[in-house]
């Protein structure tokens, strides 16, 4: 999941003007379960195989990365068409609403210190996340343990990026970003790293560059490490916010799509995420939850409340099957289901006195990925 633009945060949680709020939230969650075609006319479309299988659209004022890529996209009712200089939302016939395509972001035709293209270095994500992958390669890449859903060392065979980001071309690009984009978060990922301690450090690195030149909070997703004393690092780099992502949510399911998370064994994730809401608070440590994996609604409304009761922000996804992945040809979930998922997720989210307003950085903060926050705006007091 990647992509672009600039704009406010929280943004993506307001009520649009033009259009009755239930259909605003109905047309986001079809919109992120179906797809959307776009007018070949688009000059920023990408087509082909590889982790970029989407595209982010702003509608209604609100950033929403849709897929664009995907085998099922042609099914898909919706379409985006180019008049006169503005593009419109069509679902069949009818023409819905405009939307907006974001901005090219001015830092993609900078070169960093290096000599890099800071487009190959880091990514802006929704309206105002710095992101970039920093390691983009996995111990468990093309082995039996790989995650089915996972696209990660597909961009490195695509060459639009490279293997490690240099901490400085990072800091030097998050600045850059900052000042000339409206960048406001940082996301850092990465795959499982074949020597632990090797890459806290490389993590370290680039979360402490980053914050020695810009003001941003910085968001790193790890993998439950070895010594919980690594989350304390992380901390005390400057990180704000953690995410650690058991993403399956039925534990049955876990060693058929996430074999090498199966491995390490939910109570791995479950003594790093007690340990890291104790070091970075509660609403500061965040799990993927993939929702379409063959879970059940009660299955999955199980681990959120599970997740969500330790002080554990569960952020809901669709399954988006990758080109090129192991989940390739996979449908993605029904958007009737997709709104039972969030609606549940969202009561949750409220009894446990969680919001994605109130997370630092990151895919949280971001929301561009999910339409989670859509629901709380009903269930938040
Ligand atoms: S939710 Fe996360 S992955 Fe999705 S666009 Fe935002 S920062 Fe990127």
């Amino acid at each position: 999941m990647s992509i672009a633009a600039g704009y406010l945060p929280f943004l993506t949680s307001r009520k649009p003007d033009t259009m009755q709020f239930s259909d605003f939230r109905n047309l986001c969650v079809e919109l992120q379960c179906r797809g959307v075609n776009i007018d070949t006319a688009y000059p920023g479309r990408t087509g082909g195989a590889g982790p970029a299988e989407g595209q982010t659209v702003i509608i209604e004022g609100r950033y929403l990365n849709i897929p664009t890529n995907s085998w099922y996209v042609p099914m898909s009712p919706y379409r985006i068409e180019n008049h006169k200089s503005r593009w419109r939302l069509y679902k069949k016939k009818d023409c819905i609403c405009d939307v907006v395509f974001p901005r090219k972001p001015d830092f993609y035709n900078q070169v960093a210190p290096s000599g890099l293209s800071l487009q190959q270095v880091a990514l802006l994500h929704g309206s105002d996340c710095f992101a970039s992958t920093i390691y983009q390669d996995c111990l468990y890449w093309n082995t039996p343990l790989q995650c089915r859903f996972c696209g990660i060392g597909l961009s490195l065979e695509n060459k639009t990026t490279i293997l490690l980001k240099d901490p400085d071309d990072l800091a030097f690009a998050a600045a850059q970003a900052q000042q000339h984009d409206a960048a406001r978060h940082v996301t850092l990922t990465a795959g499982a790293w074949p020597d632990e301690a090797r890459g806290l450090d490389h993590l370290c690195a680039c979360v402490r560059e980053i914050k020695k030149r810009t003001a941003m909070p910085v968001h790193a997703q790890i993998h439950p490490p070895r010594s919980m004393w690594a989350i304390d690092v992380l901390k005390s780099a400057g990180a704000d916010t953690l995410g650690l992502h058991i993403e399956v949510c039925d534990t049955e399911l876990l060693a058929d799509m996430v074999p090498g998370k199966a491995a390490l064994g939910l109570q791995a994730y479950t003594a790093a995420w007690e340990h890291a809401v104790a070091v970075f608070g509660i609403n500061q440590v965040s799990s993927f939850l993939l929702a379409g994996l063959g879970e059940t609604l009660q299955q999955f409304s199980t681990m959120a409340d599970t997740i969500a009761r330790l002080g554990v922000f569960p952020y809901v996804l669709p399954l988006r099957p990758i080109p090129g992945s192991l989940l390739a040809d996979s449908k993605p979930p029904e958007p009737a289901y997709m709104t039972d998922v969030y609606a549940q997720t969202a009561g949750i989210l409220k009894k446990h006195k969680l919001a994605s307003k109130n997370s630092k950085a990151g895919c949280v903060r971001c929301g561009a990925c999910s339409c989670l926050s859509l629901f709380e705006d009903e269930t938040i007091l």
